[in-house]
């Protein structure tokens, strides 16, 4: 059997609302991009969404707005996907990474202990789809505003740190009862091809910074800076008579296409009643079949409120190397069986390692990384299917832990 690991999910009415595009005339932004937002707000109940054309662009553009420039520190796990860490240095800063806890999140503590009169930003992630602790974080910038070194307009607007949350993996998590997107200032989701929403490539911004910010002039503001700060779109611009515009900002050029952002429209409408539905089925499987196995560390999935957007299955083997866990996904790969590991703490990749952050200062991400295998987790996987990962994958433990019991 073959299980590839994240295939896209795409269905007759995904293909039929791409066509509509295709056949409309109109395929950068335009009508299925703002529809596209509109069905994000509704779903995640947060006031204003902007889609552009990617997490990363999107995190720039935050930074970029702040007015980030060359000494401010943005604090981030060292447990992440590397694009957490490049978004703060485009935009001109520097990452100031911290060890996480062992649900795999960013650790409140270690946040507070790395708050300098440089920091401007912390930008914690829901690894796997778990939301962090968010009560502690937004807790934190409060009581840390004192030291807060506000150096332009905005920044004196907010008095404090700003919270950027990487919900690349959460669409659709909640955390005590709040949906992902409404938890901080500023949330970002992925659109990329493999995570639970997708419109092959792209990003959406949550807008939900405090007053005296007034995020519907925040979204039309941003909406320009994402498209050269050109004030008119393509799309008005192409009626009869309008074709005089100015540009007002050096903007960025990042925005959605509406041929995109059609697959996003077709996946969202099944969304809440089919994907999301079944994600969880499938999570609570695998943790139904592993939780019987002595060698099985599961990962979080609800408690209290907060419960998971399933974006991965990250499955733990208690007591293993990283060699032997290097072992168990070659064994599992015979089996036809695609997994992963999510994520490689930063400072194993060599540009971080090359810029100083040595794994060292990062234990726990390291012991979070060293025996992580993520299962496939998407819809279109059967019971049969499933039973089959189970299988490989709990074989393939047996087999390495009987060959070398005591590395
Ligand atoms: C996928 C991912 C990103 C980057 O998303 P893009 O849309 O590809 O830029 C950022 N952070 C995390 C944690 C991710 O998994």
């Amino acid at each position: 059997m073959k299980i590839p690991f994240s295939p896209p999910y795409i269905d007759e009415q995904i293909k039929k609302e791409v066509m509509d595009s295709l056949d409309s005339g109109w395929i950068t932004t335009g009508p299925k991009v703002k529809e596209l937002e509109y069905q994000i707000e509704e779903f995640t109940k947060v006031q204003r969404v902007l889609c552009v054309n990617s997490w990363t662009s999107a995190a720039i553009l935050m930074l970029k707005w702040f007015g980030l420039k060359q000494g401010d520190e943005v604090i981030i796990p060292s447990y992440t996907y590397s694009a957490t860490a490049l978004s703060v240095i485009h935009a001109g800063g520097t990452p100031v990474m911290v060890d996480v806890n062992d649900d795999f999140n960013i650790s409140a503590t270690n946040i507070e202990k790395a708050i300098t009169k440089n920091t401007k930003a912390i930008i914690p992630v829901d690894i796997a789809g778990w939301p962090c602790d968010y009560d502690a974080i937004n807790n934190l910038v409060q009581e840390k505003s004192k030291i807060f070194n506000a150096e332009n307009e905005i920044q004196s607007r907010l008095g404090r740190i700003l919270v950027i949350s990487d919900a690349a993996h959460s669409l659709g998590a909640e955390y005590k009862g709040k949906s992902s997107g409404k938890l901080t200032d500023v949330t970002i989701f992925s659109l990329h091809a493999v995570k639970n929403i997708t419109t092959a490539e792209g990003g959406a911004i949550c807008l939900n910074l405090p007053q005296p910010f007034n995020n519907d002039e925040l979204y039309s503001q941003l909406r320009c800076y994402s498209l050269n700060g050109q004030t008119k779109d393509a799309f008005t611009k192409s009626k009869a008579g309008a074709w005089r515009y100015d540009i007002i900002y050096p903007g960025l050029k990042i925005n959605m296409p509406d041929v995109l952002a059609a697959i996003g429209l077709g996946q969202l409408r099944v969304y809440g009643n089919h994907i999301l539905p079944k994600r969880k089925e499938i999570f609570e499987f695998y943790s139904n079949y592993f939780k019987n196995k002595d060698w099985s560390i599961l990962p979080p999935f609800k408690s209290g409120g907060t419960i998971s957007s399933c974006h991965l299955y990250a499955l733990r083997v208690n007591g293993i190397s990283e060699s032997q866990r290097d072992l168990i996904i070659e064994e599992i790969s015979k089996t036809g069986v695609a997994v992963n590991v999510h994520f490689q703490p930063l400072p194993l990749l060599s540009l971080f390692k090359n810029l100083g952050y040595d794994i060292s200062s990062f234990p726990n991400a390291f012991e979070q990384y060293k025996n992580e295998i993520s299962l496939p987790i998407y819809p279109q996987l059967n019971e049969k299917e499933l039973e089959y990962v189970c299988n490989s994958v709990s074989e393939a433990v047996q087999k390495v832990i009987e060959l070398q019991p005591s590395i």
